[in-house]
Protein backbone atom coordinates (compact mmCIF):
# COMPACT_ATOMS: atom_id res chain seq x y z
CA UNK A 1 0.00 0.00 0.00
CA UNK A 2 2.59 2.65 0.87
CA UNK A 3 4.42 3.33 -2.75
CA UNK A 4 5.58 6.52 -1.51
CA UNK A 5 9.80 5.88 -0.29
CA UNK A 6 10.61 9.04 0.35
CA UNK A 7 7.80 9.90 2.42
CA UNK A 8 7.67 7.14 4.91
CA UNK A 9 8.42 8.92 7.98
CA UNK A 10 5.40 11.23 7.02
CA UNK A 11 1.85 11.00 9.17
CA UNK A 12 -0.78 10.26 7.40
CA UNK A 13 0.33 10.09 3.75
CA UNK A 14 0.83 6.83 3.23
CA UNK A 15 -1.24 6.07 0.05
CA UNK A 16 -1.69 9.11 -0.96
CA UNK A 17 0.22 8.93 -4.64
CA UNK A 18 -0.70 5.70 -5.66
CA UNK A 19 -0.65 4.38 -8.59
CA UNK A 20 2.95 5.06 -8.68
CA UNK A 21 2.79 5.96 -12.31
CA UNK A 22 5.62 8.52 -14.31
CA UNK A 23 3.01 11.30 -13.09
CA UNK A 24 3.08 10.34 -9.61
CA UNK A 25 7.03 9.88 -9.80
CA UNK A 26 7.38 13.43 -11.35
CA UNK A 27 5.11 14.94 -8.50
CA UNK A 28 6.99 13.50 -5.42
CA UNK A 29 10.53 14.27 -7.57
CA UNK A 30 9.04 17.69 -7.19
CA UNK A 31 7.42 17.86 -3.63
CA UNK A 32 9.34 15.62 -1.88
CA UNK A 33 12.74 14.68 -3.47
CA UNK A 34 13.65 10.95 -2.75
CA UNK A 35 17.17 11.01 -0.60
CA UNK A 36 16.69 14.31 0.28
CA UNK A 37 18.75 15.25 3.15
CA UNK A 38 17.79 17.83 5.17
CA UNK A 39 19.79 21.49 5.41
CA UNK A 40 21.80 21.67 8.76
CA UNK A 41 20.47 24.83 10.93
CA UNK A 42 21.79 28.30 10.87
CA UNK A 43 21.11 30.01 13.57
CA UNK A 44 18.22 31.78 15.06
CA UNK A 45 15.44 32.06 12.21
CA UNK A 46 13.80 35.20 11.38
CA UNK A 47 10.45 32.48 10.58
CA UNK A 48 10.22 28.67 11.26
CA UNK A 49 6.74 27.45 9.36
CA UNK A 50 5.75 24.54 10.49
CA UNK A 51 3.70 23.11 7.51
CA UNK A 52 4.43 23.47 4.02
CA UNK A 53 0.38 23.40 2.36
CA UNK A 54 -0.86 26.69 1.07
CA UNK A 55 -0.52 28.94 3.74
CA UNK A 56 3.23 27.64 4.58
CA UNK A 57 4.62 28.06 1.15
CA UNK A 58 2.96 31.43 0.66
CA UNK A 59 4.34 32.40 3.85
CA UNK A 60 7.71 31.01 3.73
CA UNK A 61 8.44 32.54 0.45
CA UNK A 62 6.92 35.74 0.90
CA UNK A 63 8.72 36.11 4.22
CA UNK A 64 12.33 35.16 2.46
CA UNK A 65 11.58 37.20 -0.11
CA UNK A 66 11.07 40.33 2.14
CA UNK A 67 14.48 39.24 3.38
CA UNK A 68 13.83 36.71 5.95
CA UNK A 69 15.76 33.58 7.20
CA UNK A 70 13.30 31.27 6.97
CA UNK A 71 13.19 27.72 7.49
CA UNK A 72 10.30 25.68 6.11
CA UNK A 73 9.25 22.45 8.37
CA UNK A 74 6.97 19.54 6.13
CA UNK A 75 6.10 16.29 7.38
CA UNK A 76 4.69 15.05 4.10
CA UNK A 77 4.95 16.70 0.78
CA UNK A 78 5.19 19.87 -0.33
CA UNK A 79 1.95 21.44 -1.68
CA UNK A 80 -0.66 20.34 1.17
CA UNK A 81 -3.88 18.80 0.75
CA UNK A 82 -4.70 21.89 -2.09
CA UNK A 83 -2.16 20.00 -4.12
CA UNK A 84 -2.40 16.63 -3.59
CA UNK A 85 -5.72 16.03 -2.26
CA UNK A 86 -7.55 19.04 -2.47
CA UNK A 87 -8.48 22.06 -5.14
CA UNK A 88 -6.47 20.53 -7.72
CA UNK A 89 -7.18 16.96 -7.80
CA UNK A 90 -10.67 17.28 -7.09
CA UNK A 91 -11.21 20.21 -9.85
CA UNK A 92 -9.13 18.34 -12.57
CA UNK A 93 -12.37 15.65 -11.80
CA UNK A 94 -14.96 17.94 -11.90
CA UNK A 95 -13.58 19.57 -15.03
CA UNK A 96 -14.10 16.32 -17.08
CA UNK A 97 -17.77 15.74 -15.26
CA UNK A 98 -18.49 19.24 -16.60
CA UNK A 99 -17.42 18.09 -20.17
CA UNK A 100 -19.96 15.14 -19.64
CA UNK A 101 -22.30 17.27 -18.14
CA UNK A 102 -21.47 19.87 -21.89
CA UNK A 103 -22.07 16.52 -24.08
CA UNK A 104 -25.14 15.63 -21.62
CA UNK A 105 -26.46 18.44 -23.13
CA UNK A 106 -25.33 19.37 -26.08
CA UNK A 107 -28.65 17.81 -28.27
CA UNK A 108 -30.67 20.81 -26.37
CA UNK A 109 -27.95 23.10 -28.29
CA UNK A 110 -28.39 21.67 -31.34
CA UNK A 111 -25.60 19.35 -31.61
CA UNK A 112 -25.78 15.86 -32.12
CA UNK A 113 -23.42 13.82 -30.29
CA UNK A 114 -23.36 9.65 -30.50
CA UNK A 115 -23.14 7.46 -27.86
CA UNK A 116 -20.06 8.48 -25.21
CA UNK A 117 -18.43 6.96 -22.29
CA UNK A 118 -16.72 7.78 -19.42
CA UNK A 119 -13.51 6.54 -19.46
CA UNK A 120 -12.40 6.61 -15.40
CA UNK A 121 -8.90 5.31 -15.72
CA UNK A 122 -7.96 8.49 -18.52
CA UNK A 123 -10.01 10.47 -15.97
CA UNK A 124 -7.99 10.03 -13.66
CA UNK A 125 -4.53 9.32 -15.70
CA UNK A 126 -5.55 13.51 -16.52
CA UNK A 127 -6.10 14.55 -12.44
CA UNK A 128 -2.88 13.09 -11.83
CA UNK A 129 -0.38 14.58 -14.68
CA UNK A 130 -2.65 18.21 -13.83
CA UNK A 131 -1.63 18.05 -10.66
CA UNK A 132 2.19 16.81 -11.37
CA UNK A 133 2.30 19.62 -14.14
CA UNK A 134 1.47 22.36 -11.15
CA UNK A 135 3.21 20.67 -8.77
CA UNK A 136 6.51 22.53 -10.09
CA UNK A 137 4.61 25.83 -8.57
CA UNK A 138 5.06 24.00 -5.04
CA UNK A 139 8.69 22.17 -5.49
CA UNK A 140 11.00 22.46 -3.19
CA UNK A 141 13.23 23.88 -5.88
CA UNK A 142 11.17 26.77 -5.95
CA UNK A 143 11.07 27.07 -2.58
CA UNK A 144 14.79 26.59 -2.14
CA UNK A 145 15.53 29.56 -5.07
CA UNK A 146 13.17 32.18 -2.74
CA UNK A 147 16.07 31.37 -0.42
CA UNK A 148 13.92 29.38 2.13
CA UNK A 149 15.59 25.86 4.28
CA UNK A 150 12.98 23.00 3.49
CA UNK A 151 13.20 20.48 6.48
CA UNK A 152 11.21 17.24 6.06
CA UNK A 153 9.81 15.68 9.51
CA UNK A 154 7.66 16.34 12.02
CA UNK A 155 7.79 19.60 13.55
CA UNK A 156 6.83 20.13 17.21
CA UNK A 157 8.01 22.97 19.78
CA UNK A 158 10.69 21.90 22.71
CA UNK A 159 10.20 25.54 23.94
CA UNK A 160 8.83 28.47 23.39
CA UNK A 161 11.48 29.86 20.82
CA UNK A 162 12.57 26.16 19.73
CA UNK A 163 11.14 23.28 17.21
CA UNK A 164 12.78 19.98 16.54
CA UNK A 165 12.92 18.14 13.74
CA UNK A 166 14.13 14.82 12.34
CA UNK A 167 16.69 14.95 15.18
CA UNK A 168 17.61 19.16 14.46
CA UNK A 169 16.61 21.83 16.66
CA UNK A 170 15.50 25.41 15.29
CA UNK A 171 15.23 28.32 17.30
CA UNK A 172 13.45 31.21 15.78
CA UNK A 173 12.30 34.54 16.68
CA UNK A 174 8.88 34.06 15.41
CA UNK A 175 6.72 30.45 14.36
CA UNK A 176 3.71 29.80 11.93
CA UNK A 177 1.99 26.82 12.75
CA UNK A 178 0.25 25.77 8.99
CA UNK A 179 -0.31 22.54 9.92
CA UNK A 180 -3.76 22.42 8.36
CA UNK A 181 -6.64 19.74 8.62
CA UNK A 182 -7.49 16.26 8.01
CA UNK A 183 -10.49 14.10 7.33
CA UNK A 184 -12.74 13.74 10.70
CA UNK A 185 -14.00 10.63 11.33
CA UNK A 186 -17.95 10.93 13.19
CA UNK A 187 -18.97 8.68 15.40
CA UNK A 188 -20.84 5.84 13.54
CA UNK A 189 -20.81 2.72 14.95
CA UNK A 190 -19.01 -0.06 12.84
CA UNK A 191 -17.17 2.67 11.07
CA UNK A 192 -13.84 1.77 12.09
CA UNK A 193 -13.79 -1.54 11.28
CA UNK A 194 -13.83 -0.78 7.44
CA UNK A 195 -11.85 0.36 4.72
CA UNK A 196 -13.27 3.44 3.65
CA UNK A 197 -12.32 6.20 1.56
CA UNK A 198 -11.61 10.16 2.46
CA UNK A 199 -10.37 12.90 0.15
CA UNK A 200 -7.29 11.57 1.02
CA UNK A 201 -7.51 8.54 -1.34
CA UNK A 202 -10.08 8.91 -3.02
CA UNK A 203 -8.17 10.43 -6.06
CA UNK A 204 -5.69 7.13 -5.70
CA UNK A 205 -8.89 5.31 -6.90
CA UNK A 206 -8.27 3.30 -10.06
CA UNK A 207 -11.73 1.79 -10.90
CA UNK A 208 -15.42 3.89 -10.62
CA UNK A 209 -17.26 2.59 -7.76
CA UNK A 210 -20.46 0.93 -9.11
CA UNK A 211 -21.94 2.22 -6.09
CA UNK A 212 -20.88 4.91 -3.71
CA UNK A 213 -22.07 6.34 -0.57
CA UNK A 214 -21.40 9.40 0.61
CA UNK A 215 -21.17 10.43 4.24
CA UNK A 216 -21.35 14.11 4.61
CA UNK A 217 -23.16 16.85 2.24
CA UNK A 218 -20.70 19.61 2.50
CA UNK A 219 -18.96 20.91 -0.32
CA UNK A 220 -16.33 17.97 -0.58
CA UNK A 221 -19.21 15.40 -0.41
CA UNK A 222 -21.17 17.21 -2.85
CA UNK A 223 -18.48 17.94 -5.51
CA UNK A 224 -17.34 14.47 -5.34
CA UNK A 225 -20.76 13.49 -5.67
CA UNK A 226 -21.26 14.92 -8.82
CA UNK A 227 -17.84 14.16 -10.08
CA UNK A 228 -18.78 10.20 -9.76
CA UNK A 229 -22.12 10.37 -10.59
CA UNK A 230 -21.38 11.91 -13.67
CA UNK A 231 -18.71 9.45 -14.61
CA UNK A 232 -21.34 6.65 -14.13
CA UNK A 233 -21.36 5.50 -9.80
CA UNK A 234 -24.83 5.36 -8.34
CA UNK A 235 -24.01 7.53 -5.80
CA UNK A 236 -26.43 7.88 -2.57
CA UNK A 237 -25.26 11.29 -0.39
CA UNK A 238 -26.50 10.92 3.39
CA UNK A 239 -26.25 14.10 6.27
CA UNK A 240 -27.41 14.94 9.24
CA UNK A 241 -28.64 18.32 8.19
CA UNK A 242 -31.90 18.58 6.62
CA UNK A 243 -29.92 19.81 3.31
CA UNK A 244 -26.92 20.03 1.44
CA UNK A 245 -24.24 22.67 2.20
CA UNK A 246 -25.51 23.19 5.85
CA UNK A 247 -23.02 25.98 6.22
CA UNK A 248 -23.81 27.88 3.10
CA UNK A 249 -26.94 30.13 1.79
CA UNK A 250 -29.79 28.03 1.16
CA UNK A 251 -30.69 29.36 -1.86
CA UNK A 252 -27.24 28.52 -3.10
CA UNK A 253 -27.62 24.96 -1.66
CA UNK A 254 -31.21 24.32 -3.28
CA UNK A 255 -29.55 25.04 -6.56
CA UNK A 256 -26.93 22.42 -5.78
CA UNK A 257 -28.81 20.11 -4.95
CA UNK A 258 -31.36 20.23 -8.18
CA UNK A 259 -28.42 19.89 -10.03
CA UNK A 260 -27.07 16.94 -8.24
CA UNK A 261 -30.69 15.40 -8.31
CA UNK A 262 -31.14 15.63 -11.54
CA UNK A 263 -27.16 14.23 -12.52
CA UNK A 264 -29.17 11.16 -11.23
CA UNK A 265 -27.62 11.56 -7.50
CA UNK A 266 -29.87 10.01 -4.21
CA UNK A 267 -30.27 11.92 -0.74
CA UNK A 268 -31.20 11.24 2.50
CA UNK A 269 -30.87 14.33 4.54
CA UNK A 270 -31.73 15.12 7.99
CA UNK A 271 -30.88 11.36 9.11
CA UNK A 272 -28.94 9.66 11.55
CA UNK A 273 -26.45 7.32 10.92
CA UNK A 274 -26.87 4.16 13.17
CA UNK A 275 -24.47 1.40 12.15
CA UNK A 276 -22.55 0.88 9.00
CA UNK A 277 -21.64 -2.86 7.79
CA UNK A 278 -20.03 -5.29 5.00
CA UNK A 279 -22.17 -7.74 4.33
CA UNK A 280 -20.88 -10.85 1.33
CA UNK A 281 -19.05 -7.70 0.01
CA UNK A 282 -21.89 -5.32 -0.16
CA UNK A 283 -21.07 -1.48 2.14
CA UNK A 284 -25.02 -1.25 4.10
CA UNK A 285 -25.50 1.94 5.83
CA UNK A 286 -28.20 1.89 7.92
CA UNK A 287 -29.80 5.25 9.13
CA UNK A 288 -33.00 6.67 11.27
CA UNK A 289 -35.21 9.19 9.47
CA UNK A 290 -38.10 11.04 10.90
CA UNK A 291 -40.85 8.06 10.28
CA UNK A 292 -38.82 4.90 10.68
CA UNK A 293 -35.23 3.27 10.03
CA UNK A 294 -33.62 2.24 6.55
CA UNK A 295 -30.25 1.30 4.91
CA UNK A 296 -28.64 1.66 1.64
CA UNK A 297 -26.28 -0.41 -0.31
CA UNK A 298 -22.95 0.07 -1.75
CA UNK A 299 -19.62 -0.79 -3.16
CA UNK A 300 -17.51 1.76 -1.77
CA UNK A 301 -18.18 4.30 1.54
CA UNK A 302 -16.89 8.31 1.16
CA UNK A 303 -16.68 9.94 4.26
CA UNK A 304 -16.81 13.33 3.52
CA UNK A 305 -18.19 14.54 7.10
CA UNK A 306 -15.65 17.63 8.32
CA UNK A 307 -12.65 18.49 8.61
CA UNK A 308 -10.18 17.82 12.17
CA UNK A 309 -7.35 20.42 12.65
CA UNK A 310 -3.60 18.73 12.54
CA UNK A 311 -2.77 20.14 16.31
CA UNK A 312 -1.69 16.46 17.50
CA UNK A 313 2.09 15.72 18.43
CA UNK A 314 3.35 20.13 17.92
CA UNK A 315 3.62 19.96 21.79
CA UNK A 316 2.15 23.28 21.31
CA UNK A 317 1.78 23.53 25.07
CA UNK A 318 5.66 23.69 25.13
CA UNK A 319 4.68 27.44 23.02
CA UNK A 320 2.37 27.98 25.31
CA UNK A 321 -0.72 27.80 22.98
CA UNK A 322 -3.83 26.01 24.53
CA UNK A 323 -5.89 24.51 22.38
CA UNK A 324 -9.82 23.33 22.61
CA UNK A 325 -12.79 22.47 20.39
CA UNK A 326 -12.89 27.37 19.75
CA UNK A 327 -9.93 27.12 18.63
CA UNK A 328 -6.01 28.25 19.38
CA UNK A 329 -5.13 30.95 22.37
CA UNK A 330 -2.57 31.98 24.37
CA UNK A 331 -2.48 30.64 27.37
CA UNK A 332 -1.17 33.47 29.03
CA UNK A 333 -3.36 35.75 26.98
CA UNK A 334 -6.63 37.45 28.86
CA UNK A 335 -8.47 37.64 25.44
CA UNK A 336 -9.53 34.95 23.13
CA UNK A 337 -7.65 35.28 19.57
CA UNK A 338 -9.78 34.61 16.45
CA UNK A 339 -8.66 33.76 12.96
CA UNK A 340 -7.13 37.01 11.38
CA UNK A 341 -3.45 37.06 9.94
CA UNK A 342 -3.62 41.27 9.90
CA UNK A 343 -3.37 40.65 13.90
CA UNK A 344 0.72 40.12 13.56
CA UNK A 345 1.74 42.23 10.39
CA UNK A 346 4.67 44.58 11.34
CA UNK A 347 4.88 47.93 10.75
CA UNK A 348 7.79 47.88 9.03
CA UNK A 349 9.08 45.54 6.35
CA UNK A 350 13.02 45.29 7.64
CA UNK A 351 12.31 42.06 8.86
CA UNK A 352 15.54 40.06 9.96
CA UNK A 353 16.79 40.89 13.13
CA UNK A 354 14.34 44.04 13.56
CA UNK A 355 12.52 45.15 16.37
CA UNK A 356 9.04 44.27 14.94
CA UNK A 357 6.46 46.93 16.34
CA UNK A 358 2.72 46.37 15.97
CA UNK A 359 0.12 49.68 15.38
CA UNK A 360 -1.92 49.43 18.44
CA UNK A 361 -5.42 48.55 16.19
CA UNK A 362 -4.35 44.84 15.32
CA UNK A 363 -3.15 43.74 18.98
CA UNK A 364 -6.44 42.88 19.78
CA UNK A 365 -6.91 40.59 16.81
CA UNK A 366 -3.40 39.12 16.96
CA UNK A 367 -3.18 35.89 16.00
CA UNK A 368 -4.77 32.61 13.72
CA UNK A 369 -6.51 29.43 14.30
CA UNK A 370 -9.92 28.73 14.88
CA UNK A 371 -10.37 25.00 14.44
CA UNK A 372 -14.18 24.75 12.83
CA UNK A 373 -14.94 28.23 12.12
CA UNK A 374 -12.37 30.15 10.83
CA UNK A 375 -13.84 33.59 11.63
CA UNK A 376 -12.26 36.93 12.73
CA UNK A 377 -11.80 40.36 12.82
CA UNK A 378 -9.54 41.39 10.08
CA UNK A 379 -8.45 44.92 9.06
CA UNK A 380 -6.97 46.25 5.97
CA UNK A 381 -3.30 46.53 5.97
CA UNK A 382 -0.92 47.53 3.22
CA UNK A 383 2.12 45.86 5.50
CA UNK A 384 3.69 43.34 4.57
CA UNK A 385 4.77 40.39 5.99
CA UNK A 386 4.91 36.59 6.20
CA UNK A 387 1.55 36.72 7.88
CA UNK A 388 0.01 39.25 5.81
CA UNK A 389 0.82 37.25 2.95
CA UNK A 390 -0.55 33.71 4.23
CA UNK A 391 -3.73 35.91 4.88
CA UNK A 392 -4.53 35.83 1.22
CA UNK A 393 -4.53 31.90 1.51
CA UNK A 394 -6.68 32.29 4.48
CA UNK A 395 -9.03 34.30 3.11
CA UNK A 396 -9.69 31.64 -0.02
CA UNK A 397 -9.71 28.94 2.61
CA UNK A 398 -12.27 30.20 4.50
CA UNK A 399 -14.64 31.35 1.40
CA UNK A 400 -14.22 28.52 -0.49
CA UNK A 401 -14.16 25.16 1.42
CA UNK A 402 -16.91 25.87 4.21
CA UNK A 403 -16.02 22.35 5.98
CA UNK A 404 -12.54 22.83 5.86
CA UNK A 405 -11.08 23.70 9.36
CA UNK A 406 -8.52 25.72 9.65
CA UNK A 407 -5.29 24.42 11.86
CA UNK A 408 -2.78 27.40 11.17
CA UNK A 409 -1.79 29.81 13.54
CA UNK A 410 1.01 33.18 13.27
CA UNK A 411 2.77 32.68 15.95
CA UNK A 412 4.57 35.69 17.46
CA UNK A 413 4.88 36.07 20.84
CA UNK A 414 6.07 39.27 22.70
CA UNK A 415 5.34 41.60 19.78
CA UNK A 416 3.28 44.26 22.09
CA UNK A 417 2.66 45.43 25.62
CA UNK A 418 -0.87 43.54 25.85
CA UNK A 419 0.29 40.62 24.23
CA UNK A 420 2.18 38.83 27.88
CA UNK A 421 5.53 36.72 27.30
CA UNK A 422 5.43 32.98 27.74
C1 LIG B 1 -11.47 17.63 -1.71
C2 LIG B 1 -11.08 19.04 -1.39
C3 LIG B 1 -11.34 20.03 -2.31
C4 LIG B 1 -10.98 21.34 -2.05
N1 LIG B 1 -11.23 22.29 -3.00
C5 LIG B 1 -10.87 23.57 -2.78
C6 LIG B 1 -11.07 24.56 -3.76
O1 LIG B 1 -11.60 24.28 -4.83
N2 LIG B 1 -10.67 25.81 -3.51
C7 LIG B 1 -10.06 26.14 -2.35
O2 LIG B 1 -9.69 27.29 -2.16
N3 LIG B 1 -9.85 25.22 -1.37
C8 LIG B 1 -10.24 23.94 -1.57
N4 LIG B 1 -10.00 22.99 -0.60
C9 LIG B 1 -9.38 23.41 0.66
C10 LIG B 1 -7.87 23.55 0.51
O3 LIG B 1 -7.30 22.36 0.04
C11 LIG B 1 -7.33 23.87 1.90
O4 LIG B 1 -8.02 24.98 2.34
C12 LIG B 1 -5.86 24.22 1.89
O5 LIG B 1 -5.11 23.15 1.38
C13 LIG B 1 -5.41 24.54 3.31
O6 LIG B 1 -4.05 24.90 3.27
P1 LIG B 1 -3.13 24.86 4.57
O7 LIG B 1 -1.78 25.26 4.14
O8 LIG B 1 -3.79 25.60 5.66
O9 LIG B 1 -3.14 23.33 5.04
P2 LIG B 1 -2.64 22.00 4.27
O10 LIG B 1 -2.71 22.14 2.79
O11 LIG B 1 -3.41 20.89 4.89
O12 LIG B 1 -1.13 21.91 4.67
C14 LIG B 1 -0.71 21.59 5.95
C15 LIG B 1 0.61 20.87 5.84
O13 LIG B 1 1.16 20.75 7.14
C16 LIG B 1 1.81 19.51 7.24
N5 LIG B 1 1.94 19.20 8.66
C17 LIG B 1 0.96 18.95 9.55
N6 LIG B 1 1.48 18.77 10.77
C18 LIG B 1 2.82 18.87 10.66
C19 LIG B 1 3.90 18.79 11.58
N7 LIG B 1 3.72 18.57 12.87
N8 LIG B 1 5.16 18.94 11.10
C20 LIG B 1 5.37 19.19 9.80
N9 LIG B 1 4.38 19.28 8.89
C21 LIG B 1 3.11 19.15 9.30
C22 LIG B 1 0.91 18.56 6.46
O14 LIG B 1 1.62 17.42 6.04
C23 LIG B 1 0.47 19.45 5.30
O15 LIG B 1 1.30 19.31 4.16
C24 LIG B 1 -10.35 21.67 -0.83
C25 LIG B 1 -10.07 20.67 0.11
C26 LIG B 1 -10.42 19.37 -0.16
C27 LIG B 1 -10.11 18.29 0.85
Amino acid sequence: MIAVPAARDSVGTEGLLVPFDEANRQLIAAVRPHGWVNPQSRGVYDLVVIGGGTAGLVSAVGAARLGARVALIERGFLGGDCLLTGCVPSKALLRSARAIGEVRRAGGMGIRVGDFEADFESIMRRMRERRAEISAHDSVQRVQQAGVAVLFGHGRFTADRAIEVDGQRLTFNRAIIATGSRPATPPVRGLDQLPYLTSETVFSLTELPRRLLVIGGGPIGCELAQAFARFGSAVTVFDVAPRVLPNDDADAASIVHRRLASDGVTFHLGVKLTEVIQEDGTLVVRYEHPTGVSQATGDRLLVAAGRAPNVDGLDLDIAGVAVSNDGMRWRASPFRMRCSWDGAAPRRSSFPGAPIRIPKWRTSARTAATPGSGAGASRPSRSRSATSIARSSTTKLRASCASTTIAAACWAPRLSPRMPAI
